[in-house]
């Protein structure tokens, strides 16, 4: 099946300015605003439509990339963490209990009052985040130590009433594909083990990605509402802006405490139970498609596109003999286990070729009768590298090629992130840094200076670099000396 036949009428008018011509480009990326909410819609990501504001609707192409990233995430949790799922409503009274966590979120809730034409009794919160959902219930599931450590996570929608800007994928009033982890842990050295765990995973899935990022320990007056501290991943953005990505909580005995989350110790003493929490949402998507799409659309890596291979067939001379040997080759790398399509509809090559590229597939295989009469096809790569290989044994050939793409668009997101870091040993430096980037600045740690940092630089402070360590620097507010260092940035 080609795509065009996935096609909803509902982007009709997005697809059809893309198949009416091979010359329409994306604006340029330098205006990444623009480009960004028109790739979501021609590549049919995202359809921004929906008439409720911060709620948007997948297309079945978008939809099929958040399937494949999403199966990394639960391929790198599912050997120590049980999926699951809780409700989307919370009940006001357990919403309400841990009071540093209500702080946090109370402007943002949407509340549920009625059922049909009755008032409730006990009114219902949609989930922000899950917490105060699944803690009373590890209340009732864990007795001893032999229950723990306990680990599980669900993929669910979140709700919150953003009143900033929103943005498809971004900032949403409906976050779409929340993937919330939860731990309980005997002690606070195991769950502080365990956000370390999670940073881990985390790392792994944006390698796999291709996406270079930061991690950082946030500084306490941006941690997560009732934890002890807070790791986050950010990822630098095209226009130099950052996008956290990720985040790992370390909760202590807070919400123990308030949920009276106990368990019996091999002594028989009654303990608080440690938990962490931590999760990741589509906007590892909207990281996906920024960091590596250019003006010809969505760049894909091999791992996740929904469609890995294209076959065009160039139909000069034997039209019939063309197809066949496309068809034999279709059927050859399909039992070899690539997601591969063959492009039989009416539109010529460069119309084709153009729609594949905006759809990001990695390989676009080439086949016309002076190739066939060759034994070879051209091969195209999503990031420019032509060559032409022998049909035979083409399968493995292919894989090296996908390596080898993946190695080149890392590559590439790598040397643009890192020309986006830089150090600043001043105030004004940083400032002058965080038009264009991530300043990297001399912090005492103080609450005070961190203050008068993002007052003065006008950007977010991200908090400590986490795993790197740096030479002696005056603190850019106080003078005192240093071994510290804060990311500095302008924050989606
Ligand atoms: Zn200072």
């Amino acid at each position: 099946m080609t795509d065009s036949k996935t096609t909803l009428k509902a982007a009709s008018k997005a697809s059809s300015k893309v198949q009416g011509s091979t010359q329409n480009k994306l604006p340029p990326k330098e205006n990444f605003s623009e480009w960004y909410h028109e790739l979501l819609m021609t590549a049919e990501i995202i359809d921004n439509r929906y008439p409720v504001k911060g709620m948007c609707v997948w297309f079945p192409f978008g939809f099929a990339i958040r399937k494949n990233v999403y199966g990394i995430i639960r391929e790198l949790l599912d050997p120590d963490h049980q999926e699951t799922q809780f409700p989307l409503m919370i009940p006001e009274n357990e919403f309400m209990k841990e009071a540093q966590h209500i702080k946090g979120f109370e402007d943002e809730v949407y509340w549920v009052t009625c059922g049909g034409t009755t008032p409730l009794d006990v009114k219902l919160a949609l989930r922000p985040t899950s917490e105060t959902a699944i803690y009373p219930m590890f209340k009732l599931w864990i007795r001893s130590h032999a229950d723990l450590p306990l680990r599980i996570y669900q993929i669910v929608n979140t709700f919150r009433y953003e009143t900033k800007h929103t943005r498809p994928l971004i900032r949403l009033r409906e976050i779409t594909s929340f993937k919330e982890a939860h731990t309980v842990h005997a002690t606070w050295e195991e769950a502080a083990a365990q956000v370390e765990v999670a940073i881990q995973r985390y790392s792994e899935f944006y390698r796999r990605l291709a996406i270079p990022f930061l991690v950082s320990r946030r500084p306490s007056w941006d941690k997560f509402p009732g934890a002890d501290y807070t790791t986050a991943i950010d990822v630098i953005m095209p226009d130099g802006r950052t996008l956290q990505v990720g985040t790992a909580h370390h909760l202590g005995s807070t919400f123990a405490r308030t949920y009276e989350i106990t368990y019996e110790a091999e002594n028989g003493e009654q303990k608080l139970v440690n938990q962490t929490c931590y999760g990741i949402s589509e906007r590892c998507i909207a990281a996906l498609i920024s960091v590596h799409g250019d003006e010809r659309g969505l760049v894909l890596p091999w791992v996740v596109a929904p469609t890995q291979v294209v076959i065009v067939p160039i139909l000069l001379g034997d039209k019939e003999k063309v197809l066949d040997v496309c068809r034999d080759l279709q059927q050859k790398l399909a039992a070899a286990q690539l997601r591969v399509q063959l492009d039989t509809s009416d539109e010529r090559p460069g119309a084709k070729f153009y729609r594949w590229e905006m759809k990001g597939v990695p390989i676009r295989l080439e086949v016309g009768p002076r190739d066939i009469e060759k034994g070879v096809v051209t091969v195209a790569r999503r990031d420019g590298v032509k060559v032409a290989l022998p049909i035979d044994g083409l399968e493995k050939a292919l894989i090296e090629e996908a390596e080898e793409l993946q190695a080149s668009i890392y590559n590439k997101a790598r040397l643009f992130a890192e020309s986006k870091v830089k150090e600043a040993s001043s105030i004004a430096e940083a400032k002058e840094i965080t038009k264009f980037g991530v300043a990297l600045v001399p912090w005492c740690g103080e609450v005070d200076c961190g203050h008068q940092l993002e007052d003065q630089v006008e950007a977010n402070l991200l908090g400590e670099p986490q795993y790197q360590c740096f030479t002696e620097a005056a603190c850019a507010v106080c003078g005192a000396k240093t071994a510290k260092r804060t990311y500095m940035a302008r924050q989606y």
